[in-house]
């Protein structure tokens, strides 16, 4: 038995390499993914952090929408981390018109969601299933969950910011549904690996 499961990551745009580091240091064996040809040979995806509208076209231009979107109907683990959690959403706000979904996620997002004050920061944030204390979570013009469908599990959120208004409420950031894991924020750029390392325990409990 492989011990290392064979770890896609999406590499048209967006920081790949940084997920490749945090996937082979979390006990992966990780590959990029360009084309069909190469989605055949993992057992799981993740789509990076970048733009998920430039992502979207992309997905297009590479022919690897559908043949994406079937991998995750048949229950293929993904892993999505902001512009990923977007692409993995059913349903995304503030977004362009042309813009295309992989699904897998039952969600509702909205892009660049925490506003323009508070476009890129840093906080310690409890993550349900990830032990040994908060992980330090880099939010990048970030996206939050507005709607969480049945099935869909909260991982983390974040309180308002001391500049929101009264009413304010907690942020969904991080959410599980089946195999499907997505954070509004990047854990592949702190060296704190423990959100991959859970991601690939979640592929090994699979296979
Ligand atoms: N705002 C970006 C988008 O809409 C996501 C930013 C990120 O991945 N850091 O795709």
């Amino acid at each position: 038995m492989n011990v290392r499961p064979s770890v896609g990551v999406l590499a048209l745009q967006g920081d790949v390499r940084e997920h490749l580091a945090a996937l082979e240091s979390a006990g992966a064996d990780p590959v990029t993914i360009r084309r069909e040809s190469e989605l055949a040979g993992v057992q799981a995806l993740v789509i990076p952090g970048g733009e998920s509208t430039t992502m979207s076209r992309l997905l297009q231009v590479f022919d690897l929408l559908e043949p994406i979107r079937e991998r995750l109907a048949q229950g293929m683990p993904a892993y999505g981390s902001c512009a990923g959690m977007i692409l993995l959403a059913s349903e995304v706000l503030d977004t362009r018109a042309d813009a295309v979904q992989l699904g897998g996620l039952d969600i509702t997002v909205r892009r660049n969601a925490f506003g323009r004050q508070v476009h890129s920061f840093e906080t310690d944030l409890t993550v349900d299933g990830i032990d040994d204390g908060p992980v330090r979570a880099v939010f990048i013009r970030a996206p939050w969950v507005e709607r969480t469908g049945d099935g869909v599990t909260v991982l983390a959120s974040v309180p308002p910011s001391p500049e929101a208004e009264p009413e304010a409420v907690d942020r969904v950031v991080a959410v599980r549904q089946g195999n499907v894991l997505a954070t509004s924020f990047h854990p592949e750029v702190t060296g704190d690996h423990r959100v991959h390392q859970h991601f690939v325990q979640m592929i090994v409990a699979r296979a």
